[in-house]
């Protein structure tokens, strides 16, 4: 169930959904995914779904985690990217063999200590966690050459926008719960372009921490 085949079979999976960055499916390929869940649902991780992972939050589907990462890095090489929502860790272990530094926030501190836990097993010691309201972004690391949020807020913080580089993309589900678009901003010189990619479905961006 976790072995190194059926993990190739989702990347597979994922591959036939769209997705079509090499680097990516093969850090996804590379990955055990099954280490980001409690024990008793490891035995699901490769499945085409969403799991929970504690808390009412979950872990996206394998599709929507490389989508995501395709869209973040479809500029070019990325250096410096904030993630909100770290959750289970596993969005951003995958980030974190792609870009040079993740800055993740998470507003749940026993989610955020179990990420740090499987951080350590892999090694990967790029990875900069905050228990913090991510709403207002991470101002003092930024500005980003990526943001990326896999819980969704109403509407676009604007906060998050002015912490882009010029270049940089904001790669962000937004909307209510049964109305939500996944959308890519880029920074420009003058201002923002906006890209709308496809609707999903995420846990809701909310206020205030937990312990
Ligand atoms: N990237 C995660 C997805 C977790 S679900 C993974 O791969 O597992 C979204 C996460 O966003 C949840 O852990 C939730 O607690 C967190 N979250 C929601 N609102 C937040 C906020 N305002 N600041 C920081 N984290 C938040």
């Amino acid at each position: 169930m976790t072995s190194q085949r059926t993990r190739a079979r989702m990347v597979e999976r994922v591959r036939q959904q769209g997705v079509c960055d090499q680097q990516v499916l093969d850090v996804l390929n590379s990955t055990p995914r099954h280490i980001f869940l409690d024990e008793a649902l490891a035995h699901r991780a490769y499945e085409d779904s969403a799991l929970p992972i504690g808390h009412n939050q979950t872990l996206s589907q394998p599709y929507i985690v490389a989508r995501m990462t395709e869209l973040l890095l479809a500029s070019g090489p990325v250096s410096r990217v904030l993630e909100l929502g770290t959750g289970s860790g596993y969005q951003t272990a995958v980030l974190s063999q792609l870009v040079e530094r993740v800055y993740s926030v998470e507003r749940i501190r026993s989610l955020q200590e179990k990420a740090r836990q499987r951080f350590g097993l892999l090694k990967l010691h790029n990875v900069h966690l905050r228990h913090a309201d991510g709403g207002m972004g991470w101002p003092e690391k930024g500005p980003f050459d990526g943001i990326l949020s896999t819980a969704a807020p109403r509407q676009v913080p604007k906060e998050l926008m002015e912490q882009l580089a010029i270049g940089g993309r904001l790669v962000i589900p937004v909307g209510g719960d049964n109305d939500q678009e996944l959308i890519v901003i880029i920074r420009q010189n003058d201002g923002y372009e906006q890209q709308i990619i496809e609707k999903v479905r995420f846990v809701p961006l909310v206020k205030g921490l937990v312990r």
